[in-house]
C-alpha cells in the first residue's frame, strides 16, 4: 500500500512546522503515533490505493483517520476535509506533508462507501470491524478489565430526514409522484394534477390545498378524508397505466405507489361514519418520513416520544467503554435487539456475567433466552410482572409453584396438581385449577375469587419459573444495591449523545448504524490514548 508518509525532521514535516500541533493524549496524537495500530492493514484491504496519482493514489490509513477525526469533531464531511487543509495537527494525524493538498470530497464519501461494505474475507461490515479491533486494543490494555461493571441502555437518534404528519405525507407523496408521472408521460405538472382532478398539488403546502380552517375538527375530518380518498383514487389509476410508460420510470412510480398505499393502510381507519379518519394507534410500518423511509415513530417514555431510531450499547460504566452499538427502528422495543448486541459484547469481552438495565430489559422471556444462550444474567426490575391488588385481595404472588413437582398451593394450603391448558390470546397456557368443593367452603374464597367465579384458576404466564426467579432475585438487597450504579450507565449514553449519536447525519439506517459504531470507535479511541500517554509518561 503506498503511503505519503514523511521524515520526522522534513521541513514539510506538519510537527516540524509547528512542534505542539498535537497534544499528548488526544486522537491526533494517538493517530499520528500509532496509525498503524488504529488502522489495520488487513481491515483496509480492498481499498483501491494503489495507483501513483490522483485520486487512486490516497491510502487508506490516511484517509481512514481523516474519517476518524471527522466524527471526533462531528463535522459534516466538507467542513472537515477544509479544516485538514489548514489543521496542522490534523495533518500530523493522518500522516499529510504540509505541502500536499488534502483528499476531495468524492474521494472521503468513496472510502466512507468502503467502510460501509462487507469485509470480503470475513463478511462482516468494516465499521464494524474498526470498532470490534478498537474494543480489542483497549481490553489488551486493561481498559474494561478487572472491576469492570457492564450494563445496557438505549437512547433515541433521530433521523436525517424531514419528519412530517400523515396530511403532509399524502400531500408531498401524490407531488412526488406527479412530479414522476409528468416526467415518465412527457406532459406538465399541472395538467398531470388537472387530470388527476388533485387542484391542492398546485398550491404551495398541503394543507393550504384546502380552503379550510384546520384547527375546526369537521371541517379537518373532511379534508383528511377527501385528500385520502384522492390517494387511493391516484395510486390505482397509476398502477393501472404504468404499464404505459417507458420502463426505466415504473419502478419509481410503483414504490412511490407503494409508500402512499402504505400510509393510507397504516395510518388512517375507517370511522362510524365511514369517513377514512387518521388513527390514534401505534402501527408497525408506520412512515415518518418520506425521504427517511426506515425511520419509525419511537416511545421512550409516556411523555417522550420521538421519530427516527434507536440506539443501543452495552458498555463498561466504569471505564466508559462502549463494546457494543445498535440501531434498530425507533418502534422495535429495546428488548428486540439485546440479543445480537450482548452476543457481540460477550464475544469481544471474557466475564460478561450480569449486565444492569432499565426495566425496559426486565421482561422474563428475553431475561431467560439471553441467560440461556449467552450465560449474562440481565440485573433489571421485572418488567412483566403482575403489579400488587390493592386492598386485601389475593394474587397470583400468593401462590406457591413447584415446577419440579407440577403442583400448585393456593393461600389456604391446598395443592393442585390439576394441570389443564386454557386459551389466552392467541396463544394457549398452562393453568391450574382448584376442585370447586374446596373453594366454595374456603373462608379466603372472597379475597381469592373475582366476581361470580366458583373456583379458583390460576393462568400461568408462559415463562412463569423465570418470572417467579427474577423477582425473588429482585428481592435481594445485594442485587438491589448492585442495581443502585445502573444510573452511572447514563454518562455513557450522554457521551455518545455528546460525540454526535442524537442525530443522524444522512438518510437510512445503514448510514445510522455506520455513523453509530464511529462514535462509539471515537469515545473508545478517546480512553486508549490516554491509557497509551500514561505509559509514554511513566516510560520516561
Ligand atoms: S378459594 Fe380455593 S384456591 Fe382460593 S385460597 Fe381458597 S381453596 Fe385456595
Amino acid at each position: 500500500m503506498p503511503t505519503l508518509s514523511f521524515a520526522g525532521d522534513s521541513f514539510f514535516s506538519p510537527t516540524f512546522v509547528s512542534p505542539g500541533c498535537i497534544p499528548t493524549g488526544g486522537l491526533p496524537w494517538l493517530l499520528a503515533e500509532h496509525r498503524e495500530l488504529v488502522c489495520p492493514a488487513w481491515l483496509l484491504r480492498g481499498w483501491r490505493g494503489q495507483g501513483r496519482i490522483g485520486r487512486k493514489a490516497w491510502p487508506a490509513q490516511l484517509l481512514m483517520a481523516l474519517v476518524l477525526l471527522r466524527w471526533s469533531e462531528n463535522l459534516p464531511r466538507e467542513t472537515a476535509i477544509r479544516r485538514a487543509s489548514t489543521d496542522l495537527g490534523w495533518r500530523a494525524a493522518m500522516g499529510l506533508p504540509a505541502d500536499v493538498k488534502v483528499p476531495s470530497d468524492r474521494t472521503v464519501r468513496d472510502f466512507e462507501r468502503f467502510l460501509r461494505e462487507r469485509h470480503p474475507d470475513i463478511g462482516v461490515h468494516r465499521y464494524v470491524l474498526l470498532h470490534e479491533h478498537i474494543v480489542r486494543l483497549c481490553l489488551d490494555r486493561g481498559i474494561g478489565g478487572e472491576g469492570a461493571i457492564w450494563g445496557i441502555d438505549s437512547t433515541p437518534m433521530w433521523c436525517f430526514g424531514a419528519c412530517i404528519d400523515t396530511v403532509r405525507l399524502m400531500g408531498t407523496g401524490l407531488r412526488h409522484l406527479a412530479r414522476w408521472w409528468a416526467r415518465a408521460t412527457g406532459e406538465s405538472f399541472a395538467r398531470v394534477a388537472a387530470s388527476w382532478d388533485a387542484a391542492f398539488l398546485l398550491a404551495p403546502s398541503t394543507k393550504g390545498g384546502f380552503d379550510i380552517d384546520w384547527k375546526d375538527r369537521e371541517q379537518r375530518a373532511r379534508a383528511v378524508d377527501a385528500l385520502a380518498k384522492a390517494v387511493v383514487r391516484i395510486v390505482g389509476e397509476v398502477r393501472r397505466r404504468v404499464g404505459s410508460i417507458r420502463r426505466r420510470f415504473r419502478k419509481r412510480a410503483l414504490l412511490l405507489c407503494r409508500g402512499l398505499a402504505g400510509i393510507v393502510a397504516n395510518d388512517l381507519e375507517t370511522d362510524v361514519d365511514g369517513r377514512l379518519v387518521i388513527a390514534r394507534k401505534v402501527t408497525e410500518g408506520r412512515l415518518v418520513s418520506f425521504t427517511d423511509r426506515q425511520a419509525r415513530n419511537g416511545v421512550k417514555s409516556k411523555s417522550k416520544r420521538f421519530k427516527g431510531f434507536k440506539l443501543s450499547l452495552v458498555g463498561d460504566l466504569v471505564s466508559g467503554l462502549i463494546t457494543s452499538v445498535a440501531v434498530t427502528p425507533g418502534n422495535q422495543h429495546d428488548q428486540d435487539a439485546i440479543l445480537p448486541l450482548i452476543a457481540r459484547a460477550a464475544a469481544l469481552v471474557d466475564g460478561i456475567d450480569e449486565l444492569l438495565g432499565d426495566s425496559a430489559y426486565g421482561f422474563a422471556e428475553k431475561r431467560e433466552r439471553v441467560r440461556r444462550q449467552l450465560g449474562v444474567t440481565l440485573v433489571s426490575p421485572p418488567s412483566d410482572a403482575a403489579p400488587p391488588t390493592a386492598g386485601d385481595r389475593l394474587t397470583k404472588r400468593d401462590f406457591d409453584i413447584d415446577f419440579d413437582a407440577d403442583t400448585a398451593t393456593c393461600p389456604a394450603g391446598v395443592v393442585s396438581a390439576d394441570k389443564v391448558w386454557r386459551k389466552s390470546g392467541e396463544r394457549h397456557v398452562a393453568a391450574f385449577v382448584w376442585p370447586r368443593a374446596v373453594c366454595d367452603a374456603c373462608p379466603l374464597r372472597e379475597r381469592c375469587l373475582k366476581g361470580t367465579r366458583r373456583t379458583q384458576v390460576l393462568r400461568l404466564h408462559p415463562h412463569e419459573r423465570a418470572l417467579r426467579e427474577s423477582r425473588e432475585l429482585w428481592e435481594q438487597a445485594s442485587v438491589k444495591r448492585k442495581y443502585r450504579r445502573r444510573g452511572e450507565f447514563e454518562r455513557l449514553v450522554g457521551r455518545m449523545v455528546q460525540l454526535g449519536g442524537r442525530c443522524a447525519k444522512a438518510w437510512g439506517i445503514a448510514f445510522a448504524r455506520f455513523q453509530a459504531h464511529c462514535i462509539a470507535a471515537i469515545n473508545n479511541l478517546g480512553l486508549l490514548a490516554a491509557r497509551l500517554a500514561q505509559g509514554a509518561a511513566a516510560q520516561v
